[in-house]
């Protein structure tokens, strides 16, 4: 019976993972280096790297009103946001910017943080190895509402204003619930990407990650 049952689970297995559209990503695993860093629909993930030079060039400081102390985002991405955040503290809400652009190095040490203090399977599910991380994109950054704790986004007011809003100012929630084995990072209320108006719309309204896009 035992053996029967192990046949069975390897020929599940075998399926799954020889198929040409795989049900799960194999993560870390034949990494390719990102050929158009400053595209705005850049994928970056446990696959897809950044060179560990890679700077944005067009990077600026988030107005103060609306970020924790200085945080860095490109342009583009720093232009929306300011407008996401005072449009909604005009109604009440208040989302504030926690971090943003983080370049290698300090990648380096935070992932090397969770590693050294939770372990490496820890540390791969809730920090990105150093080139993996889109905050070294300048295009990504994490937010906390009125209970003033990102960690507590998910239970905040703000959380579900966000969720339905972002999209319209090209914001993406990058690592959403039950996509997990997509995306490779588990839910991340906190955490918000910016592709641009068109696509940000289009992921939203398709209930699409960028991965399922690029794909
Ligand atoms: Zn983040």
């Amino acid at each position: 019976m035992k053996k029967e049952i192990l046949i069975i689970v390897f020929l599940l297995y075998s399926l799954m993972i020889h198929q040409d559209k795989p049900l799960f990503t194999k993560f870390y695993y034949q990494i390719k280096e990102i050929q158009k860093p400053d595209s705005f629909d850049v994928l970056v993930n446990k696959n897809n790297c950044l060179s560990p030079t890679y700077i944005p060039k067009d990077l600026e400081i988030v107005n103060t009103k609306v970020a924790y102390d200085q945080k860095f985002l490109r342009h583009e991405a720093k232009e929306a946001f300011e407008k996401l955040s005072l449009d909604a503290l005009e109604l009440g809400y208040h989302i504030v910017c926690v971090s943003a652009y983080r370049d290698y190095d300090y990648q380096k040490d935070l992932y090397q943080y969770y590693v050294d203090s939770k372990g490496l399977e820890y540390a791969d599910q809730c920090s990105a190895r150093p080139g993996h991380s889109e905050h070294q994109t300048g295009l990504s950054l994490d937010v906390m509402g009125s209970n003033m704790d990102y960690n507590l986004f998910l239970h905040s007011v703000e959380y579900d204003w966000m969720h339905k809003n972002a999209h319209k100012y090209g914001f993406i929630l990058r690592y959403p619930k039950g996509k997990e084995h997509i995306t490779g990072f588990k839910f991340e209320p906190w955490h918000y990407r910016y592709v641009g108006k068109k696509l940000s719309t289009y992921l939203y309204e398709n209930h699409l990650t960028l991965e399922e896009y690029k794909k």
